[in-house]
């Protein structure tokens, strides 16, 4: 008995002097010393950056962090929050409904894109920013028609209408879209429109994977962009995809170039949902090392910037992901109770202006709400 005290207490010493290495290393890091206090503040944010890790749970995220060196820049965020992740129809939502939620704040049916149970269209909140003067932009690792992404900016009775979806594209000034499905926009089986064409003739910058990468595109004189990552999906990051971050700067430097009014970007890390479905743990935590990636970008923005409401959730968790016994911090056990998304509770992690709202226990639709009232969006809309 006496044995296993004295064994816990040294656990515990070594673990608190551990974490005091830690600590003062972090301290090191750029940036990491201004956050932002756990007190109300009045102040608004100017832009708002939501990243979206598509079924990214609880242990999507311990999962990458262990397999990250134990460490991930989402422990750089102090206001935490759990939405309940539900739709309308299902205790299980999946990725339309639980988009639809952020981008238009009202609970609907699985597969709905932004519209409500009764398939009326829903203002979206990149909708709302475009008509007030603000800049917008959307990046995904699926395609940029898929649920997700999709959710912010068109409105279907059907996730899986990509070509009337990709139709929805044409109907904003959404300056930057970054993202798969080219061939929805180019080889349609529902018309013969050439919405690359369209979207060139609306003052689009248009760009294929095929013909440059991220880094190489030209964004001098650019007002609106639209660069295609894929034909169709998107490879995984263990198979040599690794656009994210560089795409999030992009968007970040364009957003900001000349902005008066602010701006409003969505990026999802989509495809820790796909190695959830496959029940494949490399697949997820590859995903979730990526997307973390990029939210220390993003956050060394928010940083430096201090105008910035930076917030990190998922849709949903899937695939009932479990780190099990006799895993070791390098070498993770791990199970998986479904292939499809689960009902779990979801975290939420804000910084900036606006991110001690976060705090607490509430409906995935108060993102939105959130969202607004820290833009200052305190009218009807
Ligand atoms: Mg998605
Ligand atoms: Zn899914």
């Amino acid at each position: 008995m006496i044995k296993h005290f004295i064994f816990a207490l040294c656990c515990l010493i070594s673990i608190a002097s551990c974490k005091t290495h830690k600590n003062s290393q972090l301290s090191e890091h750029p940036g990491s010393s201004t956050k932002f206090p756990l007190k109300n503040t009045n102040k608004k944010a100017k832009n708002i950056i939501l990243m979206i890790g598509d079924g990214m749970g609880i242990t999507q995220i311990s999962a990458g962090m262990y397999s990250n060196g134990n460490s991930l820049n989402l422990e750089r965020f102090l206001n935490m929050g759990l939405h309940k992740s539900y739709s309308s129809d299902n205790l299980i939502t999946d990725s339309a409904a639980g988009a639809t939620a952020f981008a238009c704040g009202i609970k609907t049916y699985n597969g709905a894109i932004g519209v409500d149970p009764d398939t009326n269209a829903v203002y979206t909140i990149l909708e709302e920013a475009e008509d007030k003067g603000l800049k917008s932009g959307l990046i995904a690792t699926s395609t940029i028609d898929h649920a997700t992404p999709a959710s912010f900016i068109a409105h279907n009775k059907a996730r899986k209408n990509y070509e009337e979806i990709a139709l929805d594209f044409l109907k904003t000034d959404c300056e930057i879209f970054i993202g798969g499905g080219q061939k929805s926009f180019e080889r349609r089986e529902m018309d013969d429109r050439n919405l690359t064409n369209e979207l060139r003739e609306k003052g689009y910058k248009v760009v294929s994977f095929v013909d440059q990468e991220i880094d190489e595109i030209d964004m001098e004189g650019v007002e609106k962009l639209m660069y295609y990552t894929a034909d169709g999906s998107p490879l995984p990051v263990s198979q040599g995809r690794d656009y994210l971050q560089p795409a999030a700067n992009l968007a970040i430097n364009h957003l900001e170039k000349s902005n008066e009014n602010g701006f409003f970007l969505m990026i999802e890390g989509s495809q820790i949902d796909w190695g959830g479905h496959a029940n494949d743990a490399n697949w997820i935590i590859t995903e979730m090392i990526e997307f973390d990636r990029t939210i220390g970008a993003v956050l060394d923005f928010a940083e430096k910037d201090q105008n910035t409401l930076v917030i990190v959730t998922a849709d949903h968790e899937t695939g009932g992901f479990a780190i099990q016994k006799d895993s070791k911090m390098d070498s993770l056990v791990t199970a998986f109770t479904s292939d499809y998304h689960t009902g779990d509770l979801i975290p939420v992690f804000a910084y900036g202006p606006g991110s001690e709202k976060f705090r607490g226990i509430y409906e995935n639709t108060s993102i939105y709400n959130k969202m607004r009232e820290a833009f200052g969006w305190v009218d009807k809309k």
